[in-house]
């Protein structure tokens, strides 16, 4: 069986370190890069009722995308059990479970969460949206009315709803950013796109963003299908690994409509 270290090389090889933004925190962050694993778990977050699915479905490792320490988020000093995140560690320890985070190294790579994101959409002859490799440009095979496009997005990415600002042209060449990429809007729209899909959009994003069809379509949901593909990548590297995916972790934010 591959060890922790291996499937961490193995991840890097796909998604190398360099291509991670400078404050980011990647690669094994918790466990032992010794270990053998037998089972692995995927899933976009390492949150508590990740780990507990990882401890019941006996998971020696979870390969995550968001670190899930001493990042922006989680700026971890200690590990104490007086705190959800003190105690999530230690029950990773205590249970033996390493935890791998691929995050912007996986947003830039080849195949990686944007790529995924765009040809999930329909996208065809992809680029790069900026020069941090995070997001891409992409055309869809036909034009479509905003409201058939928005209805594709949820349908394909499985939102239980979208926000967006109509900007008045019809869907075709498309910016995708997953997670919150609203600060690359302006590119989008130098780039010529008539549309952006990202997540975690704000007001003044929404209001500033005139001329372009802005397409909030969630943070989870921009970026839980590179999920599929790790897990792809990791059966045909390893195949004699078991890999399961997440079936606790889901997007917490729900719609209440009036
Ligand atoms: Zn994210």
């Amino acid at each position: 069986m591959p060890t922790v270290h291996e499937i961490e090389q193995s991840l890097y090889a796909w998604a190398p370190r360099a291509l991670a933004e400078e404050w980011d925190n990647v690669g094994l962050l918790v466990g032992s890069g010794a270990r053998e694993v037998k089972r692995v778990l995927i899933a976009l977050d390492v949150t508590e009722w990740v780990a507990a699915e990882a401890i019941e479905r006996g998971a020696d490792l979870i390969v995550a995308h968001h670190p899930l320490m001493n990042c922006t988020w989680h700026k971890v000093q200690n590990v104490l059990d007086d705190n959800a995140q003190g105690r999530l560690i230690t029950a990773l320890l205590k249970h033996d479970i390493s935890a791998i985070c691929m995050h912007t190294n996986l947003d830039a790579a080849d195949g990686g969460v944007n790529d995924v994101l765009a040809r999930t959409l329909g996208l065809e002859g992809l680029s790069m949206l900026n020069d941090e490799k995070i997001g891409r440009v992409g055309t869809l095979k036909s034009e479509k009315r905003l409201e058939e496009f928005l209805y594709d997005v949820v349908q394909y990415l499985g939102c239980q709803g979208v926000r967006y600002r109509d900007g008045g042209k019809p869907v075709r060449r498309v910016a995708v950013g997953g997670g919150a990429c609203a600060e690359y809007i302006p590119q989008a729209i130098a780039l010529g796109c008539d549309t952006f899909v990202t997540g975690d959009v704000k007001y003044h994003d929404f209001l500033e963003a005139d001329g372009i069809n802005l397409i909030d379509a969630g943070h989870f949901e921009t970026e839980n299908p590179v999920c599929a593909a790790i897990e792809t990548y990791l059966a045909d590297k390893f195949p004699r690994l078991e890999t399961v995916r997440s079936t606790s972790h889901k997007d917490v934010i729900q719609y209440y409509m009036k």
